[in-house]
């Protein structure tokens, strides 16, 4: 509804460079040049992690990653109007441009699609109730309608972690480890710490599907890693995830 009311009383222009949209992409927050800006990640890469190898030596990157989590792709390079249209989900409360975001996500190749879940990675419930909206889970949706593959809420937050943006990638793992339990078929987590999960349950067959987690950033990969180790506990054989950006890491590029 409220979504509605915004489409109408916001002129349709781009977000990004003000120009004014066409009818047909009225529903749209980006014009199709600023979407053909966004730098797309490309191969040669990890083919474990994505990320674009280094100079010297093996990716370092996806080492310690679970043995489920099998692949992680990203569309584009966080950086300029990309950067932006992100700040725009996470900050502008403009959830809508997910529909822009899921359109460069489409054409990633996610191994076992075809009977593939969506998972999208929870928010800790402050920064839930500050932005109102889960943007992974928005994001997983538009990416979902396009797909045509079910998003399924399997993951819980088991606490508000710290944000990711200052630390290094060693604390980042540390900041994120045990932050996630998976929902059961009981409807509580299966460590039994979070009762407040009963309105969902998970039998535990779901488990074997593939599972694509979805987020919209990766940054060092350490968040989807402790989500992939999260849905492995619960017994997921094939753990894939696609995030829209991908942080431009100096070391790595
Ligand atoms: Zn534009
Ligand atoms: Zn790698």
């Amino acid at each position: 509804m409220r979504e509605a009311v915004e489409q109408l009383l916001l002129p349709a222009e781009c977000l990004l460079c003000r120009a004014l949209l066409s009818f047909r992409n009225s529903a749209r927050l980006v014009c199709d040049v600023c979407r053909h800006r966004w730098r797309r990640v490309r191969p040669p890469w990890c083919a474990r992690c994505g990320q674009p190898e280094p100079l010297f030596g093996r990716c370092r990157l996806c080492t310690e990653w679970p043995a489920a989590f099998a692949l992680a792709r990203s569309a584009v390079w966080l950086d300029g109007g990309a950067r932006e249209a992100v700040h725009a989900l996470k900050y502008g409360g403009l959830p809508r441009i997910t529909t822009d975001l899921a359109a460069a996500m489409v054409g990633l190749d996610v191994p076992g699609l075809d009977s593939g879940l969506l998972v999208p990675i929870p928010l800790g419930r402050a920064r839930l109730r500050d932005r109102g909206y889960n943007q992974s889970e928005r994001l997983a949706r538009a990416l979902g309608r396009r797909w045509r593959r079910p998003v399924v809420d399997l993951l819980v937050r088991t606490r508000d972690t710290a944000a990711q943006t200052a630390l290094t990638p060693e604390a980042r793992l540390a900041n994120v480890a045990g932050a996630f339990e998976t929902r059961n078929a009981e409807g509580g987590t299966r460590n039994g710490r979070t009762p407040e999960c009963s309105a969902f349950r998970v039998p535990s067959s779901t488990f074997e599907r593939p599972l694509v987690l979805v987020d919209d950033v990766f940054t060092t990969g350490a968040t989807l890693a402790e989500a992939a180790r999260a849905l492995e506990r619960a017994g997921a054989g094939t753990v894939s995830a696609v995030t829209f950006g991908r942080a431009v890491v100096p070391d790595f590029t």
